[in-house]
């Protein structure tokens, strides 16, 4: 295969979501995997509603997910070239004047409805004559672009969906430019889609139709049309589909929520495929999962506590040289042996933070038994300590009270960490060292 340009095209009239995060890693990893290009287009020719701030969130969030495109593009800076496509498809008698207000079309389509027909446009604007045009604009009409479709069975190898094909008779032309001279979606992503020589589309399968029409207009304006492959939305376990209104699934959010972002990827890229959702640390790893012949064609389901139990995993197997930086920036850096002692008890990294206090104190010790936790206390092993010091400790304890399990470990627990639960003791307690733990055992703040 030649090297793969492929793009990922959110609008940026909000922040994007898990959702949306699936289609932008089929691609970037697809891309990477093959040695290819990612590019990051911004559908922003709706410059009301598009933002710079949300273009800018989303390339943080891309970033942030591990896979920052290799080009940036934004619609609203390459009018021109849709101009030309738009003046060449006129040219061609493609693309053709329509002056129906929104009022006369609705009117229509409920007359359409009302007798059984579809609702698709009747061309009436193609039989206007000249004059009728002249009249039309004198009386201050302004007119909108439709094109005009070749009725057919739309054909396709889709890359996910396999063959594929869409029966164009059975849809309105689409209209391509507003009346107010503004694009609709549809033609500014193909004019780039050729001019950035993009191999691969792959997004949402709510675009599937959208690809008959557009495959239509790729041949009007004398291109190739590149490959086409519609992946399975995510949904909600109740099989709502995911929109910006889920804010709290949008990917800012669930950074801010202390998410890492490879559990985020993994569930968006692995859901809904032949491949069971697993917690994957490496791109690369994920990107070799990718199989588009092997993607549900039903909706992929996903549930939201899923992300929370692969961060867990994740976060079990992270190595200290990965989270390094981190812990330092949250002054909780306790080196190594930290890191490994306490990583099986958080479901978040951020939680580190906690446990660092547990170890350098002060805590407020919780003494249940007085007389038990002195008499532990005095058979405290001499320094240094290290990860035997528990067991030589706890025998010890055991062989001089006869108070064994859990009513031997509990008081010594509650005493050391002021905690029911937490990491092995065997790990903590040479980290916490002898001077606090003295003191802890003796009730004091430390
Ligand atoms: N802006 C479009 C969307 O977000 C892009 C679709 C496409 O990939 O062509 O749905």
């Amino acid at each position: 295969m030649s090297k793969p340009i492929v793009r990922f095209a959110p609008s940026p009239t909000g922040r994007i979501h898990i959702g949306n995060a699936r289609p932008a890693l089929m691609n970037a990893l697809f891309a990477r995997r093959e040695g290819g290009v990612f590019v990051l287009r911004f559908d922003d020719t709706d410059l009301a509603r598009s933002k710079r701030e949300y273009a800018d969130s989303i390339e943080v969030d891309l970033a942030w997910l591990g896979i920052p495109p290799d080009m940036v593009v934004r619609q609203s800076e390459r009018f021109e070239i849709y101009d030309d496509a738009v003046a060449r498809l006129r040219d061609m008698g493609r693309l053709y004047a329509c002056y129906e207000t929104a009022e006369e079309l609705e009117f229509r389509r409920k007359r359409q409805l009302a007798r059984g027909l579809p609702p698709i446009y009747d061309r009436a604007a193609l039989k206007l004559s000249p004059d009728e045009k002249v009249q039309l604009e004198a009386e201050g009409r302004r007119p909108h672009w439709r094109f005009r479709l070749d009725h057919r069975n739309e054909v396709w190898h889709d890359l996910v969906r396999g063959p594929s094909h869409v029966d164009t008779s059975s849809l309105s032309d689409p209209i391509l430019v507003r009346e107010d001279g503004t694009y609709l979606y549809t033609l500014p992503s193909i004019v780039d889609d050729i001019d950035l020589k993009i191999t691969h589309v792959i997004r949402g399968e709510d675009h599937v139709t959208n690809t008959a029409v557009q495959i239509q207009i790729f041949e009007a304006l004398g291109a190739k049309v590149p490959i086409f492959g519609h992946i399975n939305l995510l949904t909600t376990t109740s099989g709502e589909g995911l929109s910006k209104r889920l804010g709290h699934l949008s990917l800012t959010s669930l950074r801010e929520a202390g998410l890492e972002p490879q559990a985020v990827a993994s569930l968006a890229v692995l859901v809904g495929s032949a491949e069971s959702v697993r917690a994957v640390a490496d791109l690369d790893e994920l990107a070799r999962l990718i199989d588009f012949d092997h993607i549900s064609r039903s909706p992929a389901k996903f549930d939201e506590n899923e992300l929370y139990n692969l961060n867990a995993r994740l976060i079990h197997d992270m190595s200290y040289e990965a989270v390094k930086t981190r812990l330092a920036a949250m002054d909780a850096d306790g080196g190594e042996a930290f890191w490994l002692a306490i990583r099986g008890n958080l479901a978040k990294v951020v939680d580190a933070a906690g446990w660092w206090v547990v170890v350098r104190g002060p805590i407020t010790p919780v003494i249940v038994d007085r007389a038990f936790v002195d008499a532990a206390c005095n058979l405290l092993p001499p320094a240094p300590w290290d990860t035997t010091t528990w067991k030589t400790w706890t025998e010890a304890v055991k062989e001089a009270t006869g108070i064994k399990g859990k009513a031997l470990f509990m008081p010594l627990r509650l005493a050391l960490t002021g905690m029911e639960h937490g990491p092995e003791l065997a790990a903590l307690l040479p980290l916490i060292g002898p001077e606090r733990a003295r003191a802890r055992l003796s009730g004091k703040a430390a």
